[in-house]
């Protein structure tokens, strides 16, 4: 095995991914040590779109914004390779592209992000590329009174928690300002809605979604045989709806020359480390944490970072992961801030509010990428 660059030669840093945790990591080495580190970032997005404000585009907002991948690399110092990273022999410290480059690194992080899939074929499912287009036509049968019922459902694995409690809300918003009749209903694995934010979050998203005329229903788990029906179990319950949306299921992006975990997630300590593999490090979606979420992925990826920095040589005592989750709930009025401390079930010291508790208050809280945006957004 080659063993890591000597303190004088710069450390080589190769980062796959062009998401939140790629991003967030590359940032955090800058911070650390711009001098020490040698990044290359392989992506294949040129842009990185601010995906969680994509659930407001259609509703008639503006887009998500997007930012190109090669300023923010050109900002942090970073090299950036605009393909797909292809697979991985730990043996020579090698990462392949697909074009079947090969690139040398003294630590890799695998920041590849989760597959979505379709959970339930007769249901719409969620894809924040084309929501405007996926949820559009039915925000129109809503105005006009075409649609009258609608289910959200979550599937037993729940993917990113927020956003689809987000649609239910504007979308009952959206029918109450229009003065149209609609039920929404929201069927969740969940044993409280957003449980993962733990009780005093939670039981304020379940009187918001009261008071929005939402039914909630957990501890669900649901079927969707066509596009009018939703079982729910246990009980073997049926709801008539005229419309089914549905969060997908994930998967991890299961890497060439590496063992994958369940669902093919990527198996990682409280430093990022890939379990058994020395310099591989994993943040983010892809990897086997719970909590699949932007904060959470950025909060890895700082781990990732202290933790390259120490093999790096530099003095410094990599803090493991202590998650702690912020969330803004657009609701189509004003919206909601929710906070907890992440305990590995549920949260402690959790709350919602109407005022952020954080700063800059983004919807992906992440300590280097939310102030690096929040800076350009103002430049802009
Ligand atoms: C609609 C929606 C709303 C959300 N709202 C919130 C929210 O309010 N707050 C919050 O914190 N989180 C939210 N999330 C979750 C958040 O977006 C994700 O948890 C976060 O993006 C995960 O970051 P990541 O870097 O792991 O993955 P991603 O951001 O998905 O990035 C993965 C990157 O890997 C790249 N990639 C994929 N394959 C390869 C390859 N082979 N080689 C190289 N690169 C590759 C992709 O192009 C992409 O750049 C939301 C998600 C959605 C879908």
């Amino acid at each position: 095995m080659t063993s890591p660059s000597p303190s004088s030669e710069p450390f080589k840093v190769v980062i796959a991914g062009g998401g939140v945790a790629a991003l967030e990591a590359a940032l955090a080495l800058r911070a650390l040590d711009a001098e020490r580190f040698e990044v290359t970032l392989v992506a294949p997005n040129e842009d990185f779109v601010y995906r969680p404000m994509a659930v407001r585009e259609p509703f008639a907002y503006s887009a998500a914004r997007r930012y190109a991948v090669g300023e923010i690399a050109a900002d942090i110092g970073a090299a950036l390779i605009v393909e797909s990273f292809a697979s991985l022999d730990v043996g020579r410290r090698v990462a392949r592209t697909e074009s079947g480059a090969e690139l040398h690194y003294d630590a890799i992080l695998l920041a590849l992000g989760a597959r979505p899939h379709p959970r339930f074929p007769a249901a719409v499912t969620l894809d924040d590329a084309r929501l405007e287009e996926l949820m559009g036509g039915l925000l129109e049968d809503v105005d006009s009174g075409y649609v009258h019922d609608i289910a959200f459902v979550i599937p037993a694995r729940v993917a990113w928690p927020l956003p689809i409690y987000e649609l239910a809300l504007m979308t009952a918003r959206r029918a109450f300002e229009m003065n149209v009749e609609l039920a929404v209903t929201i069927a969740t694995p969940e044993q409280q809605p957003l449980a993962i934010f733990g009780e005093g979050a939670s039981s304020g998203v379940a009187a918001l979604l009261e008071q929005s005329g939402i039914t909630t229903i957990t501890s669900a788990h649901c079927e969707v045989p066509d596009g009018r029906h939703v079982v729910i179990n246990p009980g073997d319950r049926t709801i008539d709806v005229d419309r089914v949306i549905a969060l997908p299921e994930l998967y991890g992006p299961a890497i060439r020359g590496l063992a994958a975990g369940e669902h093919g997630f990527i198996p990682v300590d409280v430093h990022s480390r890939v379990r058994g593999v020395e310099g591989v490090y994993a943040a983010g979606d892809a990897t086997d944490f719970e909590l699949k979420y932007g904060g959470i992925a950025a909060q890895q990826a700082d781990a990732a970072a202290e933790s390259i920095a120490a093999l790096a040589g530099l003095a410094i005592e990599p803090a493991p992961l202590h998650p702690v989750i912020h969330g803004i709930l657009l609701t189509g009025a004003a919206p909601q801030y929710l906070s907890a401390q992440f305990t590995g079930g549920r949260g402690f010291h959790s709350e919602i509010t109407d005022e952020p508790t954080w700063s800059p208050p983004a919807k992906i809280a992440a300590k280097y990428l939310a102030p690096y945006l929040d800076e350009r957004d103002r430049a802009r």
